[in-house]
């Protein structure tokens, strides 16, 4: 497998401070969003970077890796910001391995998403912990309405916020010519999944994409700080699974990754990357 990728971030024309963070850099490629003002909501977004950016430059890395940085986060942003009201959304991918076989592990905690590009179609792979998203779950808003309710910045989990981080896990095979983006909620609030898909499909530079997205989100307003990773992936192929692990604060257990590949069509391949 191999990855190519690009990345961009704006303050937007609202806000004063840019308290969204993001890492690109495998095996790791994620988008934090702070909350809490300055001083606070950036410092959480940044130890959030920090942290994760410590599996930076290895060929691979693990759930049980990624779900470790997920705790340390939430330990530093407890002791650096004191009990302030204060946190961090982190959603991204990062690239695991499994018997020789490279799977993207996608990983969500709060509103920034992960989206999948792929024949032609944008999907989102990341689930919500918002208010809205639940009252979407309960068939008691459409898409639409969800789009511009009063609560739609109202989390339901985020780091900082709680005692035990309980991010969701999904595992992928890379398809073939699979194009993976993160982002904050300042692009999604902006600009139309039609939209997104539109650029992604036009733009062939991961880099262009994710900087021609930024400028768009910020020209349809730029209400909130807006941030995004594109990720390309090119392999000889694959199958596509869609799992959860476990939600368990401690480890995921060794028998985790057994369970999640139970019956997934393993894709041949190998991991190499390349600077945008
Ligand atoms: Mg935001």
């Amino acid at each position: 497998m191999r990855t190519s990728w690009g990345s961009a971030t704006d303050r937007g024309r609202v806000r004063s401070v840019n308290e969204d963070a993001l890492l690109a850099f495998p095996p790791v490629f994620l988008v934090a969003d702070g909350m809490g003002g300055h001083d606070a909501g950036d410092v959480a977004s940044r130890l959030a970077v920090e942290e994760f950016a410590q599996l930076a430059g290895r060929p691979t890395t693990s759930a049980d890796e990624v779900h470790g940085c997920f705790i340390r986060t939430a330990d530093r942003i407890r002791e650096a910001l004191d009990g302030r009201p204060c946190g961090t959304t982190v959603a991204g991918v990062a690239v695991t391995e499994h018997e020789g076989s490279a799977y993207w592990l996608v990983f969500n905690v709060g509103d920034s998403r992960v989206y999948r590009w792929a024949d032609g179609q944008l999907r989102q792979i990341s689930v919500d912990h918002s208010v809205v998203q639940e009252m979407l779950d309960r068939g008691e808003i459409t898409p639409d309405e969800a789009r511009n309710h009063p609560e739609r910045h109202v989390l339901t989990r985020a780091l900082g916020s709680g005692p035990l981080p309980e991010p969701d896990y999904w595992l992928l095979p890379a398809g073939p010519h699979d194009r993976l983006l993160v982002c904050s909620d300042g692009l999604t609030g902006e600009l139309e999944d039609d939209v997104i898909a539109q650029v992604l499909a036009e733009l062939a530079d991961a880099q262009d994409a994710a900087q021609q997205l930024v400028e768009l989100a910020v020209e349809a307003g730029g209400h909130d700080n807006v941030s995004t990773v594109v990720v390309d992936v090119a392999t000889s192929g694959g199958g596509d699974v869609h799992m959860t692990l476990p939600r368990a604060g401690a480890g995921l257990g060794a028998g985790a990754w057994d369970e999640m590949l139970d019956g997934a069509t393993v894709p041949r391949a190998t991991t190499t990357g390349s600077k945008p």
